[in-house]
């Protein structure tokens, strides 16, 4: 039953997950009627267990609600600004989690269903979707998310050309270059190879004793690991080892792989050749982000700080992403999608939520939010309006579609990989905009790490309310 009382035709929105369900909100309240297509009801996934819209398939914490200093916080504040309704009924079920925002899972999609089942411009149709959009749905939004159903995944691969598109999924950690210790770490690329792009220096290299590589291998094997899900029955992507299993394999592995120190001279100590050499590679265009290279991981999380912080020069890292290994289903959106999430090669069919590269439920709903937005927008007659890169919104959406940096150094490796939200996306503040606390007579460390953060997160809450001014 179409309960459509409004003049445009509908746009299409596959999946109602955290993704699709928010963006079906925010194109019916443009005023723009919405068909939503969820397949739970008719078929399930190996994670969900209900038949509920925006269904919480582990964790119910949506992370730090903190805006003035946590890139989620900002991301959360920066939606309930554009109205979301992921935020709202997150709000109403909020359960007590310190600083954190956590919900009553089954109130909270409950209440999700309820708003989507009642909006006058919204129709939820129980049906699994097994292939692309026909062309007679001008407009669409696929938000199929991680466990995206087979039929439509291998049709999404087929258009976008990918090898896969479904694998088990393995990630290296992402630093924050600013907490590298430059003091003990260079810059080079392996013998000085300039590249197609490069410098020669793209590197950062962190070098390793043979006592401090003994130490870090047997910490690697003795670190507590992950245990495989039983909905994990992909294969690893490209043969990725998780770095604890080819140490596994013997003491020397490493050293012969991803920590090989060949063509690499130690700027502060040439005449010392060090023993092994752990690289991180630039992984976003701003520069503020390195990742670890082939250092994916299935190392708990609380492991990998202590095992990882071992390595000289990441004595105080801190971590963007810490690595993991997942089944997932992403399609490499910064060279497929354009900047308003559209699909290059099929004018009008957008792409939101995890399926796109974000990673976790608020990043997910943020990017629903904007592919709404932007298809409404398209639907009234009007260009999406993108929002800002300063803000949380723009920061994610510009690694999506194009801030991170695709590698070309490892051929037939994607390296574009799962982002949650974080500071290190954002651009860099303007020269001069922190100033010493009054009084202080030095402003380093944390307090500057703080004050950078704040005012990272002050800028992207103005911009983003002077964004939403100007948006459709
Ligand atoms: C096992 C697991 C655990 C996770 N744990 C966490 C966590 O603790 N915290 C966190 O922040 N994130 C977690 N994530 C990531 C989380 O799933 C996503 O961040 C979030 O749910 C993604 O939102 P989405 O809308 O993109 O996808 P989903 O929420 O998965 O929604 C996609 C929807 O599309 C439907 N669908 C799929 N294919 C079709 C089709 N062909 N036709 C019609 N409908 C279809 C599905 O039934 C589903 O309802 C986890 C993911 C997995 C797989």
């Amino acid at each position: 039953m179409n309960k459509t009382t409004s003049s445009h035709s509908p746009i299409h929105v596959i999946g109602g997950g955290l993704a699709g369900s928010e963006a079906a909100w925010q194109i019916a309240e443009a005023g723009v009627p919405v068909i939503l297509h969820e397949m739970r009801g008719v078929r399930g996934t190996d994670a969900h267990k209900t038949e509920s819209l925006a269904e919480l398939v582990c964790s119910n914490s949506f992370r730090s609600d903190d805006a003035t200093s946590n890139a989620v916080g900002v991301l959360h504040a920066e939606m309930r600004l554009a109205g979301s309704l992921i935020m709202r009924c997150a709000d109403l079920n909020q359960v007590p989690a310190g600083g954190a925002l956590a919900v009553d899972r089954e109130g909270f999609a409950e209440a999700v269903s309820a708003a989507i089942a009642n909006h006058p411009l919204i129709t939820v149709l129980r049906e699994e979707i097994r292939g692309l959009p026909p062309k007679d749905w001008d407009l669409a939004i696929i938000a199929t998310g991680p466990l995206t159903a087979p039929d439509l995944a291998e049709a999404i691969r087929a258009e976008t050309g990918a090898d896969a598109l479904a694998f088990f999924d393995a990630i290296a950690p992402i630093v924050h270059a600013d907490t590298i210790d430059m003091d003990i770490c260079w810059h080079q690329s392996r013998y000085d190879k300039v590249g197609p792009g490069g410098t020669g220096k793209d590197y950062i290299n962190c070098p390793l004793t043979q006592e401090r590589y003994d130490a870090f291998v047997d910490a690697l094997i003795a670190g507590d690991k992950a245990g495989f899900k039983e909905w994990e029955g992909t294969p690893y992507f490209d043969g990725c080892l998780p770095i604890e299993v080819m140490a596994e394999r013997g003491r020397e592995t490493l050293r012969h792989g991803p920590m090989k120190p060949m063509g690499l001279t130690n700027a502060h100590n040439p005449s010392v050749k060090p023993y092994a050499v752990v690289q991180l590679r630039q992984d976003n265009a701003l520069g503020t982000l390195y990742n670890m290279v082939g250092f994916q991981t299935k190392l708990k999380y609380g492991a990998q700080g202590e095992v990882f912080r071992m390595i000289p020069g990441l004595q105080n890292a801190e971590f963007a992403r810490l690595g993991g290994l997942h089944r997932n289903t992403y399609i490499n959106s910064p060279t497929l999608l354009d900047h308003s999430l559209m699909l290059k090669s099929r004018p009008g069919l957008r792409f939101a939520g995890q399926i796109t590269g974000c990673e976790g439920y608020v990043e997910s709903a943020s990017i629903g939010l904007l592919a709404g937005r932007f298809a409404a927008a398209e639907r009234k007659g009007a260009s999406p309006v993108l929002p800002p890169v300063t803000t949380a919104f723009g920061a994610l959406l510009n690694h999506i579609t194009g801030g991170h940096i695709v590698s070309d150094d490892e051929p037939g490796k994607r390296s574009f990989q799962p982002m949650n939200v974080n500071f290190g996306l954002f651009p860099p503040l303007d020269p001069g905009a922190l100033t010493r606390p009054e009084g202080a007579k030095r402003f380093r460390g944390k307090e500057k790490a703080l004050a950078k953060k704040q005012a990272m997160a002050s800028r992207a809450l103005s911009d983003c309310a002077s964004w939403l001014d100007k948006a459709v």
